[in-house]
């Protein structure tokens, strides 16, 4: 028969004991969850409409632009997708920088459309030098670089700023994701010099799965709106930058969850965005300081790292599967391992969204348990000792 999985407890006032602490999707705010609930809207009708405009005018200063703001009802991936159908012919050529999955997925959506990829293999951990993409680009005319902002396999960041240099007075096009990024870490794209960015609502902007953000630069307009023989039609930019210049969404949009980003857009807008961003970088200052007194080391080697992934070796005497699995059955802590060739060697934890450094200490105090009872020789309370300083 069937086994009982208890559901979380989805009280407002009770305090939930189901910690959701992946790197995505991440714990709702009970003030969004709330908001996805209210009564259905006509889609075109004035309510909605005024909703629509002004959750798109909050989120333009998270991402760091003026430029419209596209939704789509997908995951991640669907707009990752939209990014290269938009701006790509078959036979045109990418440079892709591979240093983690996420860049391997936009590699493989670029094959699959036709298009020469040039990867950049880095090893994982580390980011590129910017002196290759610098030579790289002289190559070949490429139509794009891709460079992932927060690779969350890995917690490493894209210097994107530097990239944008490189891409900015060429015809080449500079792509990025910022899914697990956006909302949790700066993103400028205007002033970087980004052409095309994509985002997802289930990382840092603290709403449920299912919606899909995209934003192109003048210059990724100019080629969006050639006709490129590619087959487009829901993820077809221009339509929607029709609609969008009509205040609305081609087709029915997600109307529950665009409920949800406008009152989590509300919560970082009244914290103060750079409180924000501010807040993430000293919780994942702690809890990468509480990991380290564990003994664990950071998978993550490069200067520039994520604020709102952490990443972290195991010891070789530690299946990571099975320490996963204790921290749920014991604790009720969700984080993830890896889902590629690490499998089992690794952990990953989301520092972002709603939190704060309690629940920062609790994350420790039951790794710290978990790790303990696996027979890994470390000292208790350390780690929340090591964390309690960093964050000062
Ligand atoms: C979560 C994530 C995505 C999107 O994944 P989906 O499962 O398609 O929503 C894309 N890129 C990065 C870097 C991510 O962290």
């Amino acid at each position: 028969m069937s086994t009982e999985i208890p559901m979380p407890n989805a009280s407002p006032i009770l305090a939930d004991t189901y910690r959701l602490r992946l790197p995505g999707p991440i714990a709702v705010p009970e003030r969004v969850r709330l908001a996805t609930g209210r009564p259905m809207l006509n889609h075109r009708g004035p309510e909605f409409r005024a909703i629509w405009g002004r959750t798109i005018a909050k989120l333009q200063p998270v991402m760091g632009t003026k430029q419209p703001l596209h939704i789509f009802a997908c995951s991640g991936t669907g707009v990752m997708e939209a990014a290269l159908l938009n701006i790509i012919t078959p036979g045109d050529r990418l440079l892709i920088v591979c240093n983690g999955q996420w860049g391997e997925r936009f590699a493989t959506i670029a094959k699959a459309m036709g298009a020469i990829v040039d990867p950049i293999d880095v090893p994982w951990g580390e980011t590129v030098d910017p002196a290759v993409l610098e030579d790289r680009l002289k190559t070949h005319a490429y139509r794009a670089l891709v460079l992932v902002h927060n690779e969350s396999s890995t917690g490493v960041i894209g210097d994107l700023a530097t990239t944008g240099n490189l891409t900015r007075n060429t015809d080449t096009l500079l792509v990025t994701d910022s899914v697990s990024g956006i909302a949790g870490m700066e993103f400028q794209m205007d002033a970087w010099g980004v052409d095309v960015v994509v985002t997802g609502s289930q990382k840092a902007l603290m709403c449920p799965p299912g919606m899909g953000i995209i934003a192109a630069s003048e210059k990724a307009w100019a080629v969006i709106r050639r006709e490129s023989g590619m087959p487009r039609f829901y993820l077809d930019l221009r339509k929607a930058r029709d609609s969008f210049d009509k205040g609305e969404s081609t087709f029915t949009p997600p109307v529950s969850l665009v409920q949800g980003l406008d009152a989590s857009l509300d919560m970082i807008h009244e914290e103060g965005l750079a409180n924000v961003l501010a807040r993430h970088a000293r919780l994942s200052r702690g809890f990468k300081a509480g990991a380290v007194a564990m003994g664990l080391a950071n998978f993550a080697t490069a200067k520039q790292q994520s604020n709102t992934v952490a990443c972290f070796h195991l010891p070789a005497s530690i299946d990571g599967t099975r320490l996963i699995r204790r921290l749920y059955e014991k604790h009720r802590t969700v984080i993830a391992g890896a889902r590629n060739r690490l499998q089992g060697k690794m952990i990953r934890l989301g520092t972002m969204g709603a939190i704060t450094e309690a629940d920062i200490l609790t994350d420790l105090m039951h790794l710290e348990d978990v790790l303990a009872e696996m027979g890994h020789k470390l000292s208790p309370g350390a780690a929340v000792t090591a964390a309690a300083k960093a964050f000062a």
